[in-house]
């Protein structure tokens, strides 16, 4: 079974703080990382996206994020953590 999921950060409710993994200096919030790839890009599927981030379960309740750090100009992916739409209906 699945439930619906928001991810609040994609939908402009809540903003994010990513922590750079090179130097652990504040980060940017790029948008979804898939608004960059793509679904469609001929070059990676997601499970090799998947793979590549090191994000194997992020199907359902996570969204993968860009984030780029300016203090070292290193870019990578993180997750957000998605809100169940249908909390508290159980
Ligand atoms: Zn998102
Ligand atoms: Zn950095």
């Amino acid at each position: 079974m699945t439930y619906p999921t928001l991810c609040s950060v994609c939908n402009g409710m809540e903003s994010v703080s990513a922590s750079c993994p090179s130097c652990q200096g504040s980060a940017l919030d790029q948008g979804k990382l898939s608004d960059y790839y793509g679904p469609y890009s001929p070059y990676r599927s997601m499970d090799d996206l998947k793979l590549t981030n090191g994000y194997a379960d992020m199907e359902q309740q996570q969204c993968v994020h860009y984030g780029y750090c300016p203090q070292c100009d290193t870019a990578f992916p993180f997750a957000v953590q998605e809100q169940a739409l249908g909390d508290g209906l159980s």
